[in-house]
């Protein structure tokens, strides 16, 4: 080889390393795919500067019922890190792991974070589930990042996920989870104080999502619109809960952002109450991070409980 050819060699696969520095720093060091865009809020304070992120599920989609498109297979063929709620909230992100066949990402790989480890789980089902009835929450009540402390463990999984991806940055990751703990026990002397007036009062949602959240500020679970998570409000269910809120007193109704609002309607009018519509997600309602979301449930909840 003549060494101007060597040059020549030398110069493209320098240019073809600096190209390849450049595309994974804009691209962000991590790139990191999840089912919602609560995991994607939390990631991208725990992740910072070092991760792109990108959520299957768009805000105000029922998680229950997300169909993946073909792009979201190519988004999880590329990631370094997949976050899912787990539970049943998400099965559907199983199909997409499997289409994209990327190793980094399979379920327990490095780059797999499954945010329910750890998580103290309502509502499991005792004895056998056949499904028959349509019912969903096969695995306990999938909405546990509605309660802020949960957001905390859910935040623990995601540090340990990144710094298994990018241990060089550990330390980086571990200072963003600890601002993070203590934003949310920040905030949760505030959310407390506001619901505190309101311990043990009846609320009704129209799914049965809030069950943590009700725990949390130790309010009380009257019933769902929904007779079965699920299973959409029937005329004998919604006549029967009208007359057991009247007959009970109950005055508080909380609709989640997804849902119609024909029978929220007639159960606040037949009750003579109004009625209170919470962010289904982070980016429901002019929400933008998780912070936002927990804090607009907090003051819708006090306004209905009011
Ligand atoms: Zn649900």
């Amino acid at each position: 080889m003549t060494n101007t050819f060597v040059r020549v060699l030398t110069v493209v696969f320098v240019c073809l390393h600096v190209l390849a520095v450049m595309g994974s720093a804009a691209d962000g060091a991590v790139n990191v795919v999840t089912s919602t865009p609560e995991l994607a809020s939390i990631v991208r304070y725990v992740g910072g500067s070092k991760v792109s992120v990108y959520s299957i599920a768009r805000p105000d989609q029922d998680y229950h019922l997300v169909e993946p498109r073909p792009s979201d297979v190519s988004r999880i063929a590329r990631a370094d890190l997949v976050v899912r709620v787990g539970l049943d909230l998400d099965l559907w992100l199983d199909a997409l792991l499997n289409a994209a066949a990327n190793p980094k990402v399979r379920r327990g790989s490095a780059g797999y974070v499954d945010a329910s480890r750890g998580i103290d789980r309502m509502e499991v089902p005792k004895g056998k589930v056949t499904g028959a009835s349509g019912d969903i929450h096969i695995y306990g009540n999938p909405h546990y990042y509605y309660d802020p402390l949960n957001a905390k463990i859910i935040a623990r999984n995601i540090y340990e996920g990144l710094t298994r991806v990018l241990e060089g940055d550990k330390e980086y990751f571990q200072k963003n989870y600890n601002n993070f703990v203590d934003e949310i026990d920040r905030h949760m002397k505030a959310w407390q104080q506001k619901l505190a007036p309101h311990k043990g009062k009846p609320v009704v949602t129209y799914h049965k999502s809030a069950s943590y959240f009700i725990r949390r500020f130790g309010l009380r679970y009257f019933d769902q619109l929904e007779p079965n998570p699920g299973i959409p409000p029937s005329p004998s269910h919604i006549s029967q809960l009208i007359r057991r809120m009247k007959e009970e007193n109950v005055k508080a109704l909380v609709v989640e952002s997804i849902y119609p609002k024909r029978f929220p309607d007639l159960v606040a009018r037949e009750v003579g109450i109004k009625y209170q519509v919470v962010p289904y997600s982070v980016g429901s309602m002019g929400t933008k991070t998780y912070f936002d979301l927990i804090e607009t449930w907090v003051d819708k909840f006090v306004n209905a409980l009011d």
